[in-house]
C-alpha cells in the first residue's frame, strides 16, 4: 500500500498560508485491500510530538488537527493507514508552516516619493556576517509586487499578492530567502506595478487605491528587518503596466535612489495567503510566422491561451519592439477589435543589450502576436502559458477527434481563465470574476483539476463582499465597485461551495461559507417579503438565460434568452434555499435545517402554483425552462414524464438543436441523459451546424467561444460588442461527458466520490470512452468499447476506500456492487445498442446510425425533412409522405447490402 496526495487544507506542504479550520487529507493505493480500517495521524513540531490520534476511524478526506498554532512555526505530520486486510502503510513527514497569525507587524508600510504615476522599485541593502539557519520574508504590496534578492527572483510566482476584495482583505505571502542570501552585502529589491488594485479594471483606474505601497518583514533567525524609512525608492524600468493595456519595459531608465516614505496604511486587512500560486505552467513554440496582406509580421501560437510571449532580443539601442495580441485573424490580417478598449500591447525599448524580454505585471489572452520594430525570428519567441497551479485530475477521450478537440478546448478555457480568480475571459476589457460563468463551469473544473483551494478563495472573497451588502452577492467577485446582483450569478454563493463539498467531501467548505450561503438566501427572502412575500423572486434586474437563442423580437443585440427572468430567479431561489437547508443538516444546525427546509418547500409550492397547471403543464415553454424544471425537480408530483416529453418535443421542433444560453446549457445534456433521453444528448453533442459545440470546433476553435456563433461561417466575427473566443461557460458540457459518457456519477449523499454510480452509456454514434479521474478518494477509471460485432468490453477501476454501483449497459439484471479493485467485463448485451438497419426501424433511431445516414445521403434523401412528430414512426410508414416507392426500395436495398 502507498499513501499519496497528503494535503493540509488542500495544499501540499503549504508555507505561509492561512490555516483556518486546520485539517489534513490523504489517499492510498497499491493494495489489495478495499478500505481503511483505521488511521493514525501524528503531528510534531521541533522534534516534540504535539498530537497523536492513535489508531482511530479518521476520515481521509478531512481530518481536523486539534492543535493550537504558533506564529511562524513549522509543523510536520504523517499518517499511518491500516487497511481492512491488515495491510499497513505510512506516509513520509509532510510539512505546514504558519504565517504571522495574530503577531503584530513591526514593519511599516512604505511607498515612493515619486508620485502615484511612476511605478517604483523599493530596495533595502543589508550585510550579514554569517548565514542564518532560517530566513523568511513576510511580504505584500499594492498593486502588484515582484521580489528580487541579489538580482534573482525570490519566487516564480506571478501577480502577487493576488486579486482579492482589497477593501476587506489583502493577502501577504511567505518566502524562504535562504537559497539566495549570502554573507556580506545583500540587496532586496521589490518592483511594484498597478495590477487589479490601482490599474484599469472594469470602468476605470484606482478601484481600491491610487498609490504603490509595500510591507515586508525579513526574519533572519533573531534579526528582523522590516520596511521602514531606511528603504530607498527609484523609478522602475517597467514604466507602465496595466492588466488591460499592457506594459512598457525600458531598461535604460536611470536609477535615482531616494528615501522611501512611510505610509499610514491599515494593517487590519492583512491576511495570510489563501491563493494558489500563479506561475508559467507550460511554454509553446511559435507554430507559424505569417506575413499578412497588410505586410504585418504575425506570430501564430496555434492555440488560444492566456499569458504572454517572452523573446530574445539584441536590437540596437533605441529600437522599440511593439507587440500586440489578438485572438483571430480577419481577412488574413492581424485583428483585435473584439478586445474593445483593452490595448493589450507590450513595448520594449531596447538598450542594445542582448537579453530575454518578458512582461512582469500583465498578461494577454491571445493566439496571434503582431510584432513591430524588428523582423521577428520565430525561434526567438516562446509563448508562456500562465495560470493558477492546479493539479490536473481528470482525463477523458471519446475517440471522436472533434469531440476530443472540444474537450481540449474546454480545458484550455480553464487554463486561460483560472488565473488567481476565475474570469469570464482573458483578453478584452473585462477579465472579471463573473459569478455565473464560474458557477456553471465549476463541475467541469472539478473534473479537470483539484479546484478546491482555488475556488475556496473565490467564495471567501464573495463572503467578504456580502458583509457590506446585507447578504447580497455581486455579479462580479471581487466586485470592483459593481455591487448589483442577479439570480444564477449570485447563486454562485451556494452552488460553488455545495459543488466543492460534493466533489471533495470536505465539510469545512460548508462551515466556512455557511454564513455567506445563508445570508444570500436571506437577502432574496427579504426582497421577496418586501414585494408581497409570495415565496418567489419576482422583482429587480436579472441577466436571465444569458445569450440564449430563443429571445423574442428581432433585436440581434438582445443578450437575453427567451425564458422568463422570474421563473429562472425563483427556480434558483428554490435551489439555493434547498442547498442551505442541506448544508445546515450536514453541519448539524438543526433549527436552520428545519427552517430553510420549510422555506424551500414553500418556494417549491409557490413555483408549482405560479408556473405549472395542476396537471403538470409548464407555462414557460422554452428548452431552458424544461431543463430547470427537471434538474431542480420543480414539476408537480407524478408529472416528471410530462416535462420530459415536452422537452423532447421542444427539441424536436428545433430539429434537435439547442436554444439555451448560460443557464440552460449547463444542465441540458445532463437532464436528457438522466431522464432516458441520452440519445438526444448525443445528438446535440454531435451536431456540427450552428448552434452546436462542434460548429466552433469545425471553425478551428482552440478554446470555447462566448457565443454559439462568435465566428460566422465566412470566418468573420459575428460582432465585436461582446464577443470573446475564450469564454469557458459552454465548456460545462464536459461535466456531462464525465458523468454520462465516461459514466461516473458521484453520489451527493456520500460526497468526495466515496460512493458512485457507474453507468456508461454506449451509443451507436459514440462507441468508446476512456476516462480517468483522480478523485478525492483516489483514481477511478472507466474504459469501454462497443465493438462492431455488438459486444461490449468494459474495464473499471474503483479506488481504495470507495464503493461503486455498476450498471452494466444493456445487460439484464441488477447493478453490480463493487469495492476497490479492477474489473473487466466482456459480453454480448441482452439488448443490442444499435437498432437494426431496416425500413421498419423508427426514423429517430435511424438518425442515430451513422450507416443509415450514409445510406440516406447516397440515395439523395435528406431525413431532416421529416417533421419532428413523424420521427417516432417506422421509416416505411413515413416514406409514404416524404418519398416515392422507388426511393424506399433503393434505401431498403442499400440497408440489406450493409446488414
Ligand atoms: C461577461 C459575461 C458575464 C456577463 C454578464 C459579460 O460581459 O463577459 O460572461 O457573465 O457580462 O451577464
Amino acid at each position: 500500500m502507498r499513501i499519496y496526495d497528503c494535503k493540509t487544507n488542500h495544499f501540499e506542504n503549504p508555507v505561509g498560508y492561512g490555516l483556518e479550520g486546520l485539517r489534513v487529507s490523504w489517499k492510498a493505493d497499491s493494495t489489495d485491500a478495499a478500505e481503511q480500517a483505521s488511521a493514525r495521524v501524528t503531528v510534531r513540531c521541533g522534534g516534540e510530538v504535539l498530537y497523536d490520534s492513535g489508531d482511530a476511524a479518521l476520515d481521509s478526506l478531512s481530518t481536523p488537527l486539534p492543535i493550537e498554532l504558533r506564529p511562524r512555526t513549522r509543523y510536520e505530520w504523517k499518517v499511518a493507514v491500516t487497511a481492512d486486510n491488515g495491510d499497513r502503510a505510512e506516509s513520509g513527514w509532510n510539512v505546514f508552516e504558519t504565517a504571522k497569525l495574530d503577531e503584530p507587524w513591526s514593519a511599516e508600510w512604505i511607498g515612493s516619493p515619486l508620485g502615484n504615476e511612476v511605478p517604483p522599485i523599493l530596495r533595502k541593502r543589508f550585510t550579514l556576517d554569517s548565514l542564518p539557519q532560517n530566513a523568511r520574508i513576510y511580504v505584500t504590496g499594492v498593486g502588484l509586487y515582484h521580489l528580487l534578492l541579489n538580482g534573482k527572483p525570490v519566487s516564480e510566482e506571478r501577480f502577487l499578492p493576488g486579486c482579492t476584495n482589497y477593501d476587506e482583505w489583502l493577502q501577504y505571502q511567505t518566502f524562504d530567502l535562504l537559497p539566495l542570501l549570502k554573507t556580506g552585502e545583500n540587496e532586496l529589491r521589490v518592483l511594484l506595478g498597478d495590477g487589479w488594485y490601482k490599474g484599469r479594471v472594469l470602468s476605470g483606474k484606482n478601484n481600491y487605491g491610487d498609490h504603490y505601497a509595500l510591507l515586508a518583514e525579513l526574519h533572519l533567525d533573531e534579526l528582523v528587518l522590516g520596511t521602514d524609512g531606511s528603504w530607498e525608492a527609484s523609478p522602475s524600468p517597467y514604466t507602465f503596466s496595466d492588466i488591460y493595456d499592457g506594459e512598457v519595459f525600458d531598461p535604460s531608465v536611470a536609477e535615482n535612489w531616494q528615501p522611501a516614505v512611510l505610509l499610514p496604511e491599515e494593517k487590519h486587512t492583512l491576511a495570510a495567503r489563501a491563493g494558489v500560486p500563479v506561475r508559467i505552467q507550460q511554454t509553446l513554440p511559435v507554430s507559424e510566422l505569417i506575413r499578412t496582406p497588410k505586410d504585418e509580421y504575425v506570430l501564430d501560437i496555434g492555440q488560444n491561451m492566456a499569458g504572454y510571449v517572452r523573446f530574445r532580443c539584441s536590437a540596437p539601442a533605441g529600437t522599440r519592439v511593439h507587440l500586440q495580441f489578438g485572438e483571430i485573424l480577419q481577412d488574413d490580417c492581424f485583428y483585435r477589435d473584439n478586445l474593445r478598449s483593452a490595448k493589450a500591447e507590450f513595448t520594449y525599448i531596447s538598450d542594445g543589450t542582448e537579453r530575454i524580454v518578458e512582461p512582469l505585471f500583465t498578461w494577454f489572452g491571445f493566439r496571434f502576436v503582431k510584432v513591430e520594430g524588428i523582423v521577428p525570428d520565430p525561434a526567438d519567441f516562446t509563448a508562456c502559458v500562465i495560470h493558477s497551479d492546479l493539479q490536473e485530475t481528470g482525463f477523458i477521450k471519446t475517440g471522436l477527434p472533434k469531440v476530443d478537440r472540444l474537450i481540449q478546448n474546454a480545458r484550455w478555457g480553464q487554463r486561460s481563465n483560472y488565473l488567481d480568480i476565475p474570469t469570464d475571459c482573458p483578453q478584452r476589457d473585462e477579465r472579471l470574476g463573473w459569478t455565473a460563468d464560474t458557477q456553471v463551469f465549476t463541475g467541469t473544473a472539478c473534473w479537470f483539476t483539484d479546484a478546491y483551494a482555488f475556488l475556496a478563495k473565490y467564495v471567501r472573497d464573495m463572503a467578504s463582499e456580502q458583509k457590506t451588502l446585507d447578504g447580497s452577492v455581486p455579479v462580479i467577485i471581487p466586485s470592483f465597485g459593481m455591487k448589483g446582483n442577479s439570480s444564477v450569478w449570485s447563486d454562485a454563493a451556494t452552488i460553488i461551495p455545495w459543488t466543492l463539498y460534493t466533489y471533495y467531501g470536505d465539510p469545512e467548505i460548508l462551515r466556512a461559507q455557511y454564513g455567506s450561503m445563508r445570508s444570500w438566501v436571506d437577502f432574496i427572502r427579504k426582497t421577496d417579503l418586501e414585494n408581497g412575500g409570495r415565496c418567489l423572486w419576482l422583482t429587480g434586474f436579472q441577466f436571465g438565460d444569458w445569450l440564449g437563442l430563443d429571445s423574442e423580437g428581432t433585436n440581434p443585440d438582445n443578450t437575453r434568452g427567451g425564458t422568463d427572468d422570474y421563473y429562472i430567479a425563483s427556480a434558483f431561489y428554490y435551489w439555493s434555499t434547498h442547498i442551505v437547508a442541506e448544508s445546515a443538516r450536514i453541519l448539524g444546525y438543526e433549527t436552520d435545517a428545519a427552517r430553510y427546509g420549510l422555506l424551500a418547500d414553500r418556494i417549491l409550492s409557490a413555483i408549482r402554483a405560479e408556473y405549472f397547471t395542476p396537471t403538470g403543464r409548464l407555462a414557460i415553454t422554452t428548452q431552458t425552462a424544461y431543463v430547470l424544471a427537471l434538474h431542480f425537480g420543480l414539476f408537480p408530483p407524478q408529472t416528471a414524464q410530462r416535462t420530459i416529453d415536452e422537452l423532447a418535443h421542444k427539441l424536436n421542433l428545433a430539429d434537435i438543436h439547442l436554444r439555451t444560453g448560460f443557464v440552460g446549457t449547463a444542465y441540458l445534456c445532463r437532464v436528457l441523459s438522466a431522464n432516458g433521453l441520452h440519445d438526444l444528448a448525443v445528438r446535440l453533442l454531435l451536431n456540427e451546424d450552428y448552434p452546436s459545440w462542434l460548429y466552433a470546433v469545425n471553425m478551428g476553435a482552440t478554446t470555447i467561444w462566448e457565443r454559439w456563433n462568435s465566428v460566422l461561417p465566412d470566418g468573420h466575427l459575428s460582432g465585436i460588442g461582446m464577443n470573446s473566443l475564450n469564454h469557458y461557460a459552454y465548456g460545462s458540457i464536459v461535466d456531462w461527458m464525465f458523468r454520462y459518457l465516461g459514466g461516473l456519477e458521484p453520489d451527493e449523499k456520500v460526497p468526495g466520490f466515496r460512493k458512485v454510480r457507474m453507468a456508461p452509456r454506449p451509443h451507436p454514434r459514440m462507441t468508446s470512452t476512456d476516462m480517468r479521474y483522480d478523485s478525492a478518494c483516489g483514481v477511478y477509471r472507466i474504459k469501454w468499447e462497443l465493438r462492431k460485432d455488438g459486444s461490449l468490453e468494459l474495464d473499471v477501476e474503483v479506488p481504495f476506500g470507495a464503493q461503486a454501483e455498476l450498471v452494466l449497459p444493456n445487460k439484464n439484471g441488477a447493478p453490480v456492487r463493487l469495492r476497490a479493485g479492477r474489473y473487466h467485463y466482456d459480453y454480448v448485451p441482452d439488448v443490442p445498442f444499435a437498432a437494426p438497419l431496416s425500413a421498419d426501424t423508427s426514423v429517430s433511431e435511424l438518425l442515430n446510425l451513422p450507416e443509415a445516414l450514409e445510406v440516406f445521403e447516397s440515395a439523395g434523401f435528406d431525413p431532416m425533412k421529416i417533421m419532428a412528430n413523424d420521427r417516432k414512426s417506422p421509416l416505411r410508414t413515413v416514406m409514404k409522405h416524404y418519398g416515392s416507392e422507388e426511393l424506399l426500395e433503393k434505401i431498403e436495398a442499400a440497408f440489406a447490402a450493409r446488414a
